[in-house]
């Protein structure tokens, strides 16, 4: 896949990846072999026939082969940009075995921006109106998918997003130089060209209770809040001015275009020098959008290795092109202020990975030695828990580690006509096991409105944390 030149791209915001050319899109389509039993489906969360798209492409017919990831997968713009495809669909394809394997993801965002630049996509078959309302709390990933899924089956599905934009993460998280915002907008447009309405400004369990909605006349409700509350180190100093958490960092000038201040008017404070505390992809957004509102040096603070870190690959190969520097074993101990409580300095420990334990897994140590970073601003991106406004208005709903819903592989909850799915009931995950649950959770709404179950659920086993 081409990408934009790191010198020039580190100073803007404008999409680094340029996608395949039509003449690439062909020769990469020629190398699928076709697979009677292709792993590459296995390794998708939803199960996208990938051979039958990849056909498709091979004969020309992009848009034949967008619609055929559309049976399993409404966001293929999105999924094709941002999806861990290496640990997924291409870490199983045969051809990786041997040598490089298809690059399903880059032909997946190939067909899905083809149809862009034809017109209006078509849309799929949606039955007639059956009469039931569903309610869907967040326009995440998971959110968008359930909603979609339901409206193709005729029910009448309204999105309550407490932001004032939908898309969840894709939107507030991911930056538009990894994930445009007009993507997003597309792929929200086609969710809503089914049917599906989506009201912002909508707070769950605060502008309305569950009680309203069901007294509305919603006959179920799916909860896809994700998890987007901050979470610290717990280390002296995390309260000085100019530590961010990296969800409200992104968020000012993802959402709220604190880059674009004072014509938007939300700041977010410029610094020289940044320490960004994690390795996952959440990490890697966080340094590179420092470094484009103008930081000189930004470090990656992981206490592990580079083979442990969770990030896509993708991106941290990024990351480095454009400069972030990467300090592997090291751990923070103290962000130290200077007199005016400003971050002046953090100090680490360095870091050694012992033999792995019984389950196998390497754990980091301190060696004994220390060392302080200059640096006048530090971002924590060491992960994120469940928001609490919606979870503690609802009596009974039976919950499992810091406040996520416990449901079963169908979204069902402890509670009837309740269910739900994504990062509000894995823990933060990705993009595509948040569509996933979805996918699972709309078929059990059916099934529910529909008598197909029993009314009350049986009490369901908690859900894989990610
Ligand atoms: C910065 C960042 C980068 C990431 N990069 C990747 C990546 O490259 N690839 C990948 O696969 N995954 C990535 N992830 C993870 C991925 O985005 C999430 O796993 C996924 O978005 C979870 O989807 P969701 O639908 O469960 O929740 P979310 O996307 O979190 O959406 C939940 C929505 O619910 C809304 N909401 C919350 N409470 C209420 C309420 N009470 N009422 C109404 N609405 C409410 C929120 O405002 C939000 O819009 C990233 C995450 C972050 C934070
Ligand atoms: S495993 Fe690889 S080669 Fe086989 S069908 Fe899937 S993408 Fe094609």
């Amino acid at each position: 896949m081409r990408h934009r030149d790191p010198l020039k791209r580190k100073n803007d915001f404008k999409e680094v990846s340029l996608g395949l050319t039509e003449k690439q899109a062909d020769k990469e389509a020629a190398r699928c072999l076709q697979c009677k039993k292709p792993h590459c489906v296995s390794g998708c969360p939803v199960e996208v026939d990938i051979p039958k798209f990849i056909s498709f492409v091979k004969e020309k017919d992009y848009l034949g082969g967008l619609k055929k990831i559309r049976e399993y997968n409404m966001l293929p713009a999105i999924c094709g940009r941002v999806c861990p495809q290496e640990t997924q669909c291409q870490g199983y394809c045969i051809l990786g075995k041997k040598k490089r394997p298809v690059s399903i993801g880059a032909l997946e965002r190939f067909v899905a921006d083809y149809e862009a630049t034809v017109g209006r996509p078509e849309l799929p078959e949606v039955n007639p109106p059956n009469g039931h309302k569903v309610a869907v709390v967040g326009s995440g990933p998971a959110g968008l998918t359930v909603a979609a899924d339901l409206a193709k089956l005729g029910y009448d599905v309204t999105v309550f997003e407490a932001l004032h934009e939908a898309g969840g993460v894709l939107t507030y998280g991911i930056p538009e130089f990894r994930l445009p915002k007009k993507i997003i907008q597309r792929e929200a447009d086609f969710v809503k060209s089914l049917g599906v309405k989506i009201l912002v400004n909508h707070v769950i369990g605060r502008t309305l209770t569950v009680e309203e909605l069901f007294a509305d006349g919603f006959r179920a409700l799916f909860i896809g809040v994700g998890a987007g509350s901050p979470k610290y180190m717990g280390i002296p100093g995390e309260n000085l001015n100019n530590v961010y958490f990296a969800s409200e960092f992104l968020t000012r000038v993802n959402l709220m275009k604190a880059h674009k201040f004072p014509a938007y008017d939300t700041p977010v404070k410029k610094a020289s020098q940044v320490a960004v505390v994690g390795a996952g992809n959440v990490a890697m957004d966080s340094a590179r959008t420092a470094l484009r509102l103008g930081a000189k040096k930004v470090y990656i603070v992981y206490r592990r290795t580079e083979r442990e870190m969770p990030s896509r690959h993708e991106e941290v190969e990024n990351a480095k092109e454009e400069g972030v520097e990467f300090m592997f074993l090291s751990n923070p101990k103290e962000i130290v202020g200077d007199e005016n409580g400003y971050v002046k300095a953090l100090r680490c420990d360095k870091m050694v990975m012992c033999e792995p334990d019984e389950s196998g897994r390497r754990k980091p140590e301190c060696s004994g030695e220390e060392f302080t970073l200059d640096v006048d601003q530090v971002i924590m991106a060491i992960g994120q828990t469940s928001n609490p406004i919606l979870i503690r208005s609802i009596l009974g709903l039976k919950l499992w580690g810091e406040g996520y819903i416990v449901s079963d592989k169908d979204g069902r909850t402890n509670l009837p006509g309740m269910f739900a799915g994504g990062d509000i009931t894995t823990g933060a995950a990705t993009v595509i096991s948040a569509m996933g649950a979805g996918k699972r959770a709309a078929r059990s709404i059916d099934d529910y409105i529909m008598g197909r179950t029993e009314t009350t659920p049986k009490t369901p086993e908690p859900a894989l944390t990610s």
